[in-house]
């Protein structure tokens, strides 16, 4: 499977309303959030996860990949979904999410998502998408 597909589109509500839910009082990431486009997404095709760019000409960025946020909460299809916003050299590069014990057919609400290290610490690594 690739790692990522071409996919250009702006970005939606739900998924801007998520992005400002993880850089809360970060105001260098928060500023980036208004110049974002979608120039990729999930090689799988099937899940949400989305990759960023500054323009629709930009390649995805793919590496040096820095973890800035992992949350948790049940999807209203019932699965459990990891969601994890990472940066490359600075810039907000991948909004992936992760289905734990399902497929991941959206985003879970913002207001039920919940720190992965507080809530589930106990719990193995994620299973890769399906
Ligand atoms: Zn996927």
């Amino acid at each position: 499977m690739e790692f990522c597909i071409p996919h250009k589109r702006e970005l939606t509500q739900e998924e801007r309303d998520l992005l400002s839910f993880f850089v809360k009082g970060q105001p260098a990431r928060e500023a980036q959030i208004d110049r974002l486009k979608i120039v990729a997404r999930c090689g799988c095709g099937e899940c949400p996860t989305i990759l960023f760019g500054e323009s629709f000409d930009d390649e995805p960025l793919t590496t040096g990949y820095m973890e800035i946020a992992d949350y948790w909460a049940r999807a209203t299809n019932g699965t459990l979904v990891g969601v994890v916003l990472f940066e490359s050299g600075g810039r907000i590069a991948e909004l992936e999410a992760v289905g734990w014990d399902g497929d991941v057919d959206g985003w879970p609400p913002v207001d039920a998502l919940v720190p992965t290290n507080v809530a589930v610490a106990s719990l193995d690594s994620p299973e890769s998408d399906r």
